[in-house]
């Protein structure tokens, strides 16, 4: 039977592993697909509708963090680096603000 709609399986009616929860889902009630992870070349899998939303919303968190943390430290990595190039080369004389 399937997990959501408790439709009895048939040669018709095929069962589907939800890719996420793991339960068989007739192929109405896991008409999802999305990628698991937030990696780029992630494949796109067979969720079940209740996954469907789970997912959707785990993946856009991580990516928000994901993007955030990036940001801030590409950031501050620049900063950092900038400094380091401007105090080892002080001719560069315009800069010299940074190192203080
Ligand atoms: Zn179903
Ligand atoms: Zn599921």
């Amino acid at each position: 039977k399937c997990h959501s709609c408790v439709v009895d399986f048939s040669p018709f009616n095929r069962r589907h592993h939800c890719r996420n929860c793991g339960e068989i889902f007739c192929d109405k009630c896991s008409q999802g697909r999305i990628a698991l992870t937030a990696e780029d070349n992630a494949p796109l899998v067979r969720v079940c509708d209740r996954c469907m939303a789970e997912v959707t919303q785990r993946l856009s968190i991580a990516k928000d963090v994901a993007n955030r943390s990036a940001t801030v430290q590409s950031h501050e990595d620049l900063a950092r680096k900038l400094k380091v190039i401007y105090c080892f080369f002080p001719v560069i004389y315009s800069f010299k603000w940074l190192c203080t």
